[in-house]
C-alpha cells in the first residue's frame, strides 16, 4: 500500500513485564497517542510491534514472538544486529 515517509525506529528495552502485558502496554500507548484501528499496514500515527522477546516464544491467536514478519523484514534483521539483540 501507498502511504507517505514514516520514520522506523527498533529498541531494546529492559522489562519486567510478560509478553502479554507488553503487549497491552504498547497498545496503551499507541490508543494514547490517538491511534484509530483502521486498515492493516495503512498510514497511522503509532505502530508499535514487539519483534523478539529474548528466547521466548509465544504463539496465541493475538499474539506471535517472534514476530512472523521478521523473516521477509531485512530492515528488522539489520535493525536487531546493530542492537547486537542476538549476544543478549
Ligand atoms: P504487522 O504486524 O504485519 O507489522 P501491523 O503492525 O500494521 O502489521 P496491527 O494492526 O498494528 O498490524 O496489529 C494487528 C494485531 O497483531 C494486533 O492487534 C496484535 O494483537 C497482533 N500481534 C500479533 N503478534 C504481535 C506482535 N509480536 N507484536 C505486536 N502485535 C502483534
Ligand atoms: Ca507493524
Ligand atoms: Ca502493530
Amino acid at each position: 500500500m501507498r502511504q507517505p515517509p514514516y520514520l522506523n525506529q527498533m529498541v531494546l528495552l529492559e522489562t519486567g513485564l510478560e509478553p502479554r502485558a507488553l503487549l497491552e502496554a504498547l497498545q496503551q500507548i499507541e490508543l494514547n497517542q490517538g491511534r484509530q484501528r483502521e486498515e492493516r499496514w495503512g498510514p497511522r500515527t503509532l505502530d508499535l510491534d514487539i519483534v523478539r522477546f529474548g528466547d521466548r516464544r509465544v504463539t496465541e491467536r493475538d499474539l506471535i514472538i517472534p514476530h512472523p514478519e521478521l523473516f521477509n523484514r531485512d530492515f528488522w534483521r539489520r535493525e536487531l544486529a546493530e542492537l547486537g539483540s542476538n549476544e543478549r
